[in-house]
């Protein structure tokens, strides 16, 4: 058995960045960039107006109330070539350019407007709501750096920087090879003793969420001859998954079949719960995660172990851990020496602290209750007994990569 963190280092090494491709602003949501986002413009191009009112000069208001000579009006969109004088005042609109010579805003609530003139009634000192050119960001600079996951807000800024178009990394396909002889999909005829296969769908959508394309390779029967055939299909694939099969029993065929085919094993079993028997090898180019079965198993696994070998490939820099802080809501027993994950829920005490409270059944056959849960509460190898009321290790579940 090797530790959690040594597999972890293990899994990235053996991924590199994937190809650069280019994708339209629209469709770059949830990518991550595989170069850095240059600006191509200077926001605001020009000093613009922050509010509706009028551009005057700051001296000519220092005493009020004072009537001004209305020269101009200048909205949004508009351009005026000519310089204000003193005495003179330009009407202006959120977002519009401020004329030459002007220096300062009155915002319309503090004038009076009365033909070509206008009253203004308090003072403004010099720059007051004026949006300097350059204010938000410049030409040339680097908006967006490269390994950045494009948040939806990220997108409204490279389009304000005027990149229609980013290069991102290609999206990692992964091939997902479902086995055992007890295993349908869902929707099929279930025969007695058999059970629906919950990992393949549940593998896919977090290959999804954590920006990859999954590719179904169905389910394979405890049978070598079909085993083989199977795993042909993820030829080509930037990363093979299998579910079930590479625990100690004698209908575990996964890892002695890989074998045969000419996997090179980088490691088998890990001390965590759930997880252990989780194997890691190389198949031809093609890296191979054998995830133990237990859909708990399964998915916590991909939280540990898929999502950092996914974020190896994107380029991803920065670390998306979603580790945190929360306070125990039950006591807790001594761990063993497997470094355990405990599916718990979240709430929250009347000061806002997070309140970890794991389930009383830790079973890693129970998908209900990891489908309910918010986070896993991380206990280290040997950890000694702890009582309720102590501040625990969690992780975060339930977001991938797409971000607002
Ligand atoms: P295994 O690792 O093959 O010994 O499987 C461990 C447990 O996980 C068994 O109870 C299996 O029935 C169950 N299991 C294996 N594959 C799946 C799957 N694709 N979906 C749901 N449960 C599974
Ligand atoms: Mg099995």
């Amino acid at each position: 058995m090797i530790l959690v963190e040594e597999a972890i280092a293990r899994i990235v090494r053996a991924f590199k960045p994937l190809a650069p491709e280019q994708v339209s602003l629209a469709s770059a949501h949830g990518r991550v960039l595989a170069e850095d986002a240059i600006s191509r413009r200077t926001q605001p191009p020009v000093a613009v107006s922050a509010m509706d009112g009028y551009a005057v000069i700051a001296s000519d208001v220092a005493t009020i109330p004072v009537i001004l000579d209305v020269v101009a009006y200048v909205a949004a969109g508009d351009t005026f070539d000519g310089t204000l004088k003193p005495g003179q005042a330009s009407r202006i609109f959120t977002g519009a350019p401020v004329p030459n010579g002007a220096n300062t805003i009155v915002i319309q609530e503090n004038t009076e407007a009365s033909g070509d003139c206008v009253t203004v009634k308090e003072s403004v000192d010099e720059g007051r709501y004026i949006r300097p050119i350059g204010m938000d960001f410049s030409a040339g600079d680097i908006g967006l750096k490269s390994g950045q996951l494009l948040s939806a807000r990220d997108i409204g800024f490279a389009a304000a920087m005027n990149l229609p178009w980013l290069m991102v990394r290609r999206r990692p396909r992964i091939a997902i090879l479902a086995t055992g002889n007890e295993i349908v999909m869902p929707g099929a005829e279930i025969g007695a003793g058999k059970i629906v296969s919950s990992n393949s769908l549940a593998l896919g959508a977090t290959i999804k969420a954590l920006g990859g394309e999954p590719l179904q390779l169905g389910i394979a029967p405890d049978d070598r001859e079909t085993l083989r055939n199977m795993i042909a299909g993820a030829k080509g694939a930037d990363l093979l998954l299998t579910s079930g099969g590479v625990s100690v029993g004698e209908h575990d065929l996964v890892r002695s079949v890989l074998g045969e085919e000419g996997m090179e094993l980088d490691f088998w079993q890990i001390a965590m719960r759930p997880g252990k028997p989780l194997m890691f090898g190389k198949i031809g180019e093609t890296p191979v995660i054998g995830l133990p079965g237990n859909p708990v198993s399964t998915m916590v696994c991909s939280i540990i172990f898929l999502k950092p070998a996914m974020q190896a490939m994107l380029g991803m820099i920065g670390s998306h851990k979603r580790r945190s802080t929360a306070t125990l809501g039950s006591d807790l027993g001594a761990n063993d020496e497997r470094q355990d994950y405990l599916r718990a829920q979240l709430s929250h005490d009347d000061s806002g602290n997070a309140i970890a409270t794991p389930f009383s059944r830790q079973d890693s056959s129970m998908i209900a209750k990891l489908a309910q849960a918010d986070c896993l509460v991380v206990r280290a190898p040997g950890a000694p007994e702890l009582k309720a009321g102590h501040k625990v290790e969690i992780i975060l579940i339930g977001d991938g990569l797409v971000q607002i």
